[in-house]
């Protein structure tokens, strides 16, 4: 199974600003040296040791991951702004997809944004399902794609549409790829997705409010969580954060690493950044998530890192 990330960001998309760019540049001219610019080698040296906040940037497009299963189906889960970037990747690849599996958490516009401008769904060679638990999930989308919010509406996609509506304990089976889901705590209402494949498992738990409940050992816990090699997983907030947000339906990091641990996942992405939050505060966010795992009693080798756009995992 092969994970590309393609959106990152909670609640709106976040483009790097000017002032934001300018400072990585002027933080390049301060720390570059003779030396480094001796020759391409030096000066690749030079760029790939830089710290990530400076070199990169995390992305500042809404949650949309592409996941290919071991039969290189597509599945995607939720349609925020990062669809395009899947998209503009897709055309520069020049590959031709005529079946699309779209799995949507729930229909808050971070999740949604980038429906109306998905062009597969514009063309009448291309079959796309779409997988919601909201059994009036149509109904949304059609009131979603009308005036005065988009100038044309639900029937100007051609391609040939499929609504499943997820049913309580419902397992899909998808070539060798089965795709389970659990409820979450949300504003609204949420759901996390569990996907297995060629006995490997990923976990997509965004928009998330981890609470005491979600830490026990429950017979539904432990099936859908227990042993995941990945799980992907809101950590908008830090305590402080969590603490002041209560109820506001995300979690903070220090809750996600405990979460993750608790279940003896392999490795944990910290996922639906914060709008308001730097490339360096997620820098600082994911040292102090890796400090923490690390300083928990009974360690474990569970590896930590952030989502970041672009960033492909093999499992
Ligand atoms: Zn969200
Ligand atoms: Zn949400």
């Amino acid at each position: 199974m092969i994970i590309r990330i393609w959106g990152v960001r909670g609640s709106s998309p976040v483009p790097l600003s000017p002032g934001e760019l300018q400072k990585k540049i002027n933080a390049v001219i301060n720390l570059v040296k003779p030396d480094d610019l001796i020759n391409d080698a030096s000066k690749q040296r030079f760029l790939a040791n830089l710290p990530p906040d400076i070199r990169t940037t995390v992305g500042g497009n809404t949650a949309c991951i592409e996941v290919r299963t071991a039969k290189n189906r597509v599945l995607l889960l939720d349609m925020g702004t990062g669809l395009r970037e899947f998209e503009k990747h897709r055309i520069h690849s020049s590959e031709k997809i005529d079946e699309y599996h779209i799995f949507l958490t729930h229909f808050h516009y971070d999740h949604l944004h980038g429906l109306p401008f998905f062009s597969p769904l514009y063309n009448p060679q291309v079959q796309v399902h779409f997988y919601s638990s909201l059994p009036l999930a149509e109904k949304f989308f059609s009131q979603f794609m009308a005036e005065p919010y988009h100038p044309v509406g639900w029937d100007s996609f051609t391609a040939k549409i499929d609504f499943h509506i997820l049913q309580e304990g419902e397992q899909m089976q998808i070539d060798s790829a089965s795709i389970s889901w659990i409820p979450r705590v949300h504003p609204g209402g949420a759901i996390a997705y569990k996907i297995v494949d060629n006995d490997r498992i990923m976990i997509y738990s965004t928009d998330t409010q981890l609470s005491e409940k979600d830490f026990q050992k429950t017979p539904q816990n432990l099936s859908f969580f227990q042993g995941a090699d990945l799980i992907i997983h809101d950590a908008q907030y830090t305590i402080d954060e969590a603490i002041a947000k209560y109820d506001w339906g995300h979690s903070s990091y220090s809750h996600a690493v405990g979460f993750a641990r608790e279940f003896g996942i392999k490795k944990l992405l910290l996922f639906h950044h914060d709008p308001m939050n730097s490339d360096t505060k997620l820098e600082d966010i994911l040292q102090s998530a890796r400090l923490l795992n690390s300083r928990l009693k009974n360690s474990t080798d569970m590896e930590v890192d952030i989502a970041r756009e672009g960033m492909e995992i093999e499992l």
